[in-house]
């Protein structure tokens, strides 16, 4: 785990299998972690203020902003009124697309795959309920995704960088509603030819203050010191359960997208 998750809790998990999405909502302040479960597994992301699904996370503005086209550690990610809406806080990677649209029908027919599971359906099915329709899915953030670019500007789709346990982490800067899906496709090196799971959690605003109260009432060690004196900061984790982490040896099968929800919400960070 990296610093910027040292004593924030996890307040929501979702275990995301490929061809389907997750909308989640999303506060200023929070940390956004999306980790590759398995490796070599593109996760398609889009952002919407939360108040006006008008401004959307612009890969274009983000482009031209940081004029770069593979996003790095420390890039702010802008709307498309050029607002600065999520903070790149941790990439373990430091290999990803702006570039590419969404997987799509059309895509998959010029495959030769009709009707195969796509990003731009799955997003468009996650964001209904928040007023998106197909045609408004933006062209998203591939996080993961490799995309090599040859001299001409040609562009080459190569597996992905990321390993086991990869992830990126992004502040958001304004309340958001963000999508993510886990890319399905298949039929060329985007996932390495084999699709698998995106783990996403949302941790809540670093703490204005140390947590002492909250170990107190827990108990978490008998010779703490008395209320009222000074003390060092709890060790993160001390005398809570730990969180439910994805089972990155089974199958996609093996995790069902809804089984992580109950278990980890409020629960405290472990390290790691
Ligand atoms: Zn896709």
């Amino acid at each position: 785990m990296s610093e910027n998750l040292m004593g924030r809790l996890a307040i929501k998990a979702r275990q995301i299998r490929p061809g389907t999405a997750r909308m989640l909502n999303v506060k200023q302040g929070q940390v956004i972690q999306i980790v590759d479960v398995q490796g070599k597994q593109v996760a398609d992301f889009v952002a919407f203020n939360a108040d006006d699904r008008a401004e959307y996370l612009s890969v274009a503005a983000t482009r031209g902003m940081n004029a770069n086209v593979m996003l790095q550690q420390g890039q702010t990610l802008y709307s498309n009124r050029r607002t600065p809406m999520l903070e790149i806080s941790a990439d373990t990677v430091g290999r990803h697309d702006t570039l590419f649209a969404t997987c799509d029908p059309k895509r998959y027919e010029a495959l030769g795959a009709p009707g195969h599971d796509n990003c731009r359906t799955a997003l468009a099915d996650a964001l209904a309920e928040f007023g998106v329709a197909y045609d408004q899915v933006p062209d998203p953030v591939n996080w993961f995704m490799n995309v090599a670019i040859r001299q001409r500007g040609e562009l080459e789709i190569r597996e992905p960088l990321s390993e086991a346990g990869d992830q990126v982490q992004l502040t958001a800067l304004m309340d958001l509603v963000v999508a993510v899906s886990a890319c399905p496709q298949d039929l060329v090196p985007t996932n390495g030819a084999k699709p698998s799971d995106i783990l996403i959690r949302i941790y809540r605003e670093a703490p204005a203050a140390p947590i002492v109260e909250t170990v107190a009432a827990e108990g978490a060690t008998e010779n703490a010191p008395l209320d009222g004196e000074p003390r060092d900061a709890p060790p993160i984790g001390a005398g809570v359960d730990e969180v439910a982490e994805p089972d990155a040896a089974g199958g996609t099968d093996a995790v069902a997208e809804t089984e992580t929800d109950p278990a980890i919400d409020r629960e405290r960070v472990q390290p790691s």
